[in-house]
């Protein structure tokens, strides 16, 4: 794919928010998402299979849980980000530790770029995230416009 054109597309006031954090930022996340529950309740969450578990279990809300990230629960976090079923995602990797699954993590924070949607990796970040008005409405944002690309092709 040589040149990729843009279209614009909108952004739901419900947003789907993927979490994923590694064996040793588990517990940051857990925090954050108590912190942040409220905000977190209106909105649908999936995650990848041990963060999930945790997370249900702690937030008492419903997490839509794949399968272990090591396990390619990774992969169908990105899937659902090229299908366009996942809208944000706070992903706390741990800068520390090499990881088995390496090259997932990377196609995983790859495919949030290609489709331009907010990524946070650490606290700090999440927390803007979490307190930006667009959280709450509807907004336009910018994606790859496959069908034109498709229709100059054939
Ligand atoms: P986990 O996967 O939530 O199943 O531990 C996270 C990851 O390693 O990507």
């Amino acid at each position: 794919m040589n040149r990729i054109s843009f279209v614009t597309a909108t952004l739901a006031t419900r947003k789907r928010i993927a979490l994923v954090a590694h064996d040793h930022c588990k517990a940051f996340l857990l925090d954050w998402c108590q912190r942040h529950r409220e905000k977190l309740a209106n909105h649908e969450l999936l995650a990848t299979g041990t963060t999930g578990a945790l997370l249900s279990e702690r937030l008492k809300l419903p997490v839509d849980s794949m399968i272990s990230g090591p396990l390619g629960g990774d992969q169908q976090i990105g899937a659902r980000i090229a299908e366009r079923r996942v809208d944000m995602l706070v992903f706390f990797w741990d800068p520390f530790e090499p990881q088995p699954h390496d090259p997932d993590i990377k196609a995983l924070l790859r495919v949030a770029a290609v489709w331009n949607i907010p990524v946070a990796c650490n606290e700090s970040s999440a927390d803007y995230m979490l307190s930006s008005h667009l959280l709450e409405q509807q907004h336009s944002y910018r994606i790859p416009d496959y069908s034109s690309y498709l229709a100059e092709r054939c």
